[in-house]
């Protein structure tokens, strides 16, 4: 199915990424998130980073205006009656959005596409929330979802051929590079990324290197363009131990164990740049 009329769930980083790209290929897009502020902030975003787009040359004020016109906010779940696809870009918690799930699937038609760009949640466990779990799927945007060109798609043990097919089409056609992986917790890039920022915070943890050598030594040595603590610190230090901890439980193989000083980082409230000190000091 070609996926004309797009909604997405959450007008949050993730969400207002989605939903600037998806309005920007000449996609009618249906903002949903829970009141008219978070709505706001969702639409001010995109403006600002298509304002930046218009003072670096690479889009017209024309195509500015044009994108912002493909774009309703509302706060009302039945807006989304006409979507062909609705992706689900809220807070990362279960219960929520099984919640949000049920309510997606009570107002879309019944041939459309649910999608949900969860992090780390079992997209079997998701599609459990919704009629169809054969048109239910995993479309994991990266941050910021304009810059980052990956979208991982990823198959619940009922995603239907036809229901990947259209995700991917979608993909390709707002200008991403999907690949393709089954249902495991972290899906693939996180599964590699995050143990390998564990281990990161292992040998800082062991006093083999300081923070600087780690992150310079994996930059220099293996070409990465952020050092794996400077990344964490990005990520947020509670999101990685939480990511981690679904590895452990999900895998039960002590390989995913935290690193003892990431959660005591996160014990000590300090989670990365969000508040000012991780590894690092952002003040
Ligand atoms: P965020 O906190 O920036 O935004 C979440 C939004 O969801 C908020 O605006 C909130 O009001 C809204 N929301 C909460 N309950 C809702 C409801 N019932 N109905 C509608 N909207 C609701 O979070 P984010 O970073 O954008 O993350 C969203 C999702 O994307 C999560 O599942 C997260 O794991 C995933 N993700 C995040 C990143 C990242 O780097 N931040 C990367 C990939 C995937």
């Amino acid at each position: 199915m070609e996926c004309k009329i797009i909604g997405v769930i959450g007008a949050g980083i993730m969400g207002s990424g989605i939903v600037q790209i998806c309005a920007l290929a000449g996609r009618d897009v249906v903002m949903v998130d829970v009141s008219a502020a978070a709505i706001d902030r969702g639409i001010n975003s995109i403006n600002a980073t298509l304002a930046r787009s218009v003072t670096k040359g690479r889009l017209t004020e024309e195509q500015k205006a044009a994108t912002l016109a493909h774009i309703k906010g509302t706060t009302s779940y039945a807006d989304l009656a006409d979507c062909d696809m609705v992706i689900e870009a809220a807070t990362e918690n279960e219960g929520l959005k099984l919640t949000i799930l049920k309510q997606i699937d009570a107002v879309v038609r019944p041939d459309a596409i649910i999608a949900t760009n969860t992090s780390s949640i079992s997209i079997t466990k998701l599609a459990s929330a919704i009629q169809h779990p054969d048109r239910f799927i995993g479309m994991h945007f990266f941050n910021p979802v304009p810059v980052m060109a990956l979208v991982e798609l990823i198959r619940g043990l009922q995603t239907s051929d036809a229901t990947h097919d259209s995700a991917k089409a979608l993909a390709t056609t707002i200008g991403k590079t999907p690949i393709s992986v089954k249902n495991s917790p972290g899906f693939a890039v996180n599964r590699i990324l995050c143990p390998m920022i564990n281990e990161a915070i292992f040998v800082l943890q062991e006093g083999l290197a300081s923070a600087e050598d780690i992150d310079e030594g994996m930059k220099l040595g293996c070409n990465q363009p952020i050092g794996p603590l400077a990344l964490a610190d990005m990520i947020g230090l509670d999101t990685m131990l939480s990511v981690m901890e679904t590895f452990y439980a999900g895998f039960n193989d002590p390989k995913y164990r935290p690193a003892p000083l990431l959660r005591e980082m996160v014990d000590s409230g300090r989670l990365g740049r969000k508040t000012g000190q991780g590894f690092y000091n952002y003040s």
